[in-house]
């Protein structure tokens, strides 16, 4: 998920490989690491925890590092907290094969254990290193050749991965595999390049070849040789880059905010293969056992923000799915309460950064009244993941722009996953209607695709909203927790006055604010609640609003009240939140570059909310 680069040339590697993860800094890591080999020396390896300054002074810019073919990351953890033995790259024992890896190995734990049978000891926690031990074991099973080791390994792992490799027995050489996690190789008189992303190699060549899933490549000095999955050779057209360096920032996208808004269904299906594993949902990685679950009997959701929209969506979806009480909780607030919590009962508390200093301090508040704590967090090795006694990492990856949309996302797929498991351990839900629910779940990530593919006509309908001053957010259930989360995008980053209502709210108070041509967007997924919604839209029109709805395909009536509708394909009432949110997103970006505003870094907020 975080950066990689390789070289393999004539000049030396070090300063080249530390010079392109300098131009991938942006994506946000933890640690840095390098390996590099002069001919046919045993390959050196550098890697230390923190900033890739770190690694600049621990080799001189890389000057103090001798050969001329080698391997580089920055890395966000996955698997494994932010150190020095986790940070890559990794290697076999006997430095039979070195690597580094960008992406999540799903299957880890189960080829680990095949490793161990045959002998292999683990060092670090990370899913990479099962990876290059499992290469360097079939390498060294089969014939020692690095396209085939590599192919069965591909064939094994399940999960997505850029890796970058190097073979004690191929000095001079370097070797690439890939599988949903991008890379590219740059090529220029006599020398190769390898990177995650454009902005590494720029600055060393526009001529590049895209390697696609599933296949191998072999770098040597200005040579390059594809492979695909049966290790036959195949062609590759070589393409110029055309981007500039800040376009090939943001992947080709104008913003952040816009290329994470596409990075979701990746993400979204990441955290679900997390857990679910043959239609089922373990919770081994956050450490929380059914027997716990059965005890507990109160849920307090605990966040700030986003993270508290999230919590508000999973109320509903968990006191439907089972008998527990859930009370969701803002945490500035929670910490000043004097509240008498409840002995059995389970804090969660939400937080991309790990770090937001009230969640912190409500999870402290929770931890110290002996309350059982679980976080929902972002950021691996973050001190809410440290101090948290169960943890559920959401897999999003970096999140640059200050508007949350992916790590939203990934929070409301990971509420939804622990109330499922909630039900069944506590043999709350039928064992069909579990599978269903499964299953429906895995069609988030398709669904929000096809949302994606109609951001046209919502751009469209965003450009009549640039000159707005105020606008309401309605719906009922589910769909108010999904606009209480539109209307805050909206107003963070196009700066339009905003509220949120509950749609049965709008006649004790708000309603007296509408007025010809205000805007009211309403959220109408909730099959059992869409009559009494439209209700509340026509009262609103009947007064001069002017009316977006987003709704479920279907429900094309609602085009008598709404001047302007958007579909999101049918999904389970539960679930319906992950896909009404993506239209509400689409319209807060398109209306605040519409308004020429610097939509990445909206005026006066901070990514990270580290003070209280
Ligand atoms: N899953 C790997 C790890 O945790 C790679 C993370 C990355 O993409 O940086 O080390």
């Amino acid at each position: 998920m975080c950066g990689i680069v390789g070289y393999v040339g004539t000049q030396q590697a070090a300063p080249i490989l530390i010079d392109g993860l300098s131009k991938l800094e942006y994506r946000g890591y933890d640690s840095a690491g390098i390996a590099v080999r002069d001919g046919e020396n045993e390959p050196e390896i550098i890697k230390e925890k923190g900033k890739l300054k770190v690694l600049a002074e621990m080799t001189n810019n890389g000057k103090a590092v001798v050969g001329c073919c080698g391997i580089g990351h920055t890395r966000w953890a996955t698997h494994g907290e932010p150190s020095a033995v986790n940070a890559h790259p990794h290697a076999s024992d006997d430095l039979n094969v070195i690597a580094v890896h960008n992406g999540i190995i799903e299957n880890y734990q189960e080829l680990r254990e095949k490793l161990e049978k045959h002998g292999y000891v683990f060092k670090s926690q990370t899913d990479t290193e099962v990876a290059v031990k499992l290469i360097d074991y079939y390498y060294k099973k089969y014939a020692p050749l690095p396209v085939e080791a590599i192919a069965r390994s591909m064939v094994r792992i399940r999960g997505s991965y850029a890796l970058c490799i190097m073979f004690k027995d191929y000095p001079g050489e370097v070797y690439c595999a890939r599988k949903d996690s991008p890379m590219i190789i740059g090529i220029a008189n006599g020398e190769s390049y390898v990177a995650s992303d454009v902005p590494a190699i720029l600055k060393y060549t526009r001529n590049v070849y895209y390697i696609g899933n599933m296949e191998i490549a072999k770098l040597e000095q200005g040579n390059v040789t594809f492979f695909n999955i049966d290790s036959e050779v195949i062609e590759k057209p070589l393409t110029e880059i055309r981007w500039d360096a800040e376009a090939a920032e943001k992947g080709g996208y104008e913003h952040f905010m816009l290329k994470e808004i596409h990075e979701q269904p990746k993400v979204v299906r990441d955290t679900i293969n997390s857990v679910v594993h043959e239609g089922v949902v373990h919770f081994d990685s956050v450490n929380l056992t059914d027997d716990e679950m059965k005890e507990i009997e109160q849920i307090y959701i605990v966040a700030c923000g986003s993270a508290y929209h999230v919590g508000v969506a999973l109320q509903y979806v968990i006191e439907e799915l089972t008998s527990l009480q859930v009370r969701v909780e803002l945490a500035s607030e929670f910490r000043y309460r004097k509240m008498q919590l409840h002995k059995k009962s389970l804090v969660i508390v939400i937080s991309q950064s790990g770090e937001t200093a009230d969640t912190l301090a409500a999870l402290r508040e929770a931890r110290d009244n002996g309350i059982k704590t679980l976080g929902i967090v972002n950021v691996v090795g973050s001190t809410i993941a440290r101090e948290a006694e169960n943890v559920f990492y959401t897999l999003a990856g970096p999140e640059i722009s200050v508007a949350t949309t992916k790590a939203y996302s990934c929070q409301l797929v990971a509420g939804y996953l622990l109330a499922l498991q909630f039900a069944k351990a506590r043999g709350e839900i039928e064992e069909a209607r579990y599978q269903e629910l499964i299953e429906e779940i895995f069609t988030i990530p398709d669904k929000i695709e096809r949302i994606l593919e109609d951001k046209e006509r919502i751009q469209w309908y965003s450009n009549k909203l640039v000159n707005v001053t105020d606008s309401f957010f309605i719906g009922r259930g589910i769909d108010y927790a999904i606009g209480m989360e539109g209307s805050l995008k909206l107003k963070e980053i196009s700066y339009i006055h905003s509220e949120a209502y509950a749609a049965g709210e709008l006649k004790h108070g708000p309603i007296s604010l509408i007025e010809d041509g205000t805007i009211v967007i309403s959220v109408v997924t909730q099959s059992n609640l869409v009559e009494k919604t439209i209700s509340n839209m026509v009262e609103v029109k009947s007064r001069g609003a002017k009316v977006m709805a987003v709704t479920t395909m279907g429900n094309y009536y609602l085009e008598d009240t709404a001047e302007f509708t958007c579909y999101v394909p049918k999904i389970d009432n539960l679930f319906a939140g992950s896909l009404s949110v993506i239209p509400l997103q689409l319209l807060s970006y398109y209306v605040s570059i519409g308004k020429g505003y610097d939509v990445d870094k909206p005026r006066n907020l901070a990514k990270s909310v580290t003070v209280e």
